[in-house]
């Protein structure tokens, strides 16, 4: 059972070196994204969507040309294990998702999925196995349109430096950055020289 062009045990070690350990939740991706190309046309540009940061988007930007830094991979956070590749024109595609019901077949994957059982209590070994096993037979396919705001080209409207911190930002986002509008993630703590001119 292979997923894309890799082996499974190809795509494993893929998985270990792009993600830093071999996660059960990647490795499950791969065979997702696999099954969404399967009823995809052959041709064509696809986006695609993740509606969970964790372990999903990896293997979308292993298996797929796209990525969060190039735009082609957008990560909705709504909580569920399940992605999107659409045509990014039109926005139809394939929506393919991890199904409860049919994850009851599998004990590891279940108790894995569901977090049963304390990680240290967990058979990592029959895990991989049951995955490798379930392949896909553990998703739900859907034929999907994306919603409009996926689709709208994104204008680019030019920058201003923010009278704040004096860094550029996006004009539309107002009068300051929206760092200095409070959702800056930190708190500066100090300021240190420019690294070039000190010794
Ligand atoms: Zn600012």
């Amino acid at each position: 059972m292979n997923i894309r062009s890799y082996t499974f045990e190809e795509f494993v070690e893929r998985v270990r070196a792009f993600h830093g350990f071999a996660a059960p939740g990647v490795v499950i991706g791969g065979f997702m994204v696999d099954l969404a190309y399967q009823h995809l046309p052959e041709e064509g540009q696809f986006n695609a969507i993740c509606e969970t940061p964790k372990c999903l988007p990896d293997a979308v930007q292993l298996l797929t040309t796209c990525t969060v830094g190039n735009g082609w991979l957008t990560v909705v956070n709504i909580g569920r294990y399940a992605m999107t590749l659409y045509e990014k024109s039109k926005g139809e595609g394939t929506r393919v998702s991890l199904d409860a019901l049919k994850i009851e077949a599998w004990p590891e994957i279940k108790s894995w999925f569901f977090k049963l059982k304390p990680k240290g209590e967990q058979d990592y070994q029959r895990l991989m196995e049951e995955i490798r096993d379930a392949g896909s037979m553990i998703c739900t396919i859907q034929r999907v349109r994306v919603a409009p705001r996926f689709l709208e080209k994104k204008r680019r409207t030019g920058f201003a430096i923010c009278p704040r911190c004096k860094e550029s930002y996006p004009i539309a986002d107002g009068d300051l950055c929206l760092g200095c509008q409070g959702e800056e993630p930190y708190l500066v703590l100090e300021m240190r020289d420019d690294p070039a001119k000190s010794s």
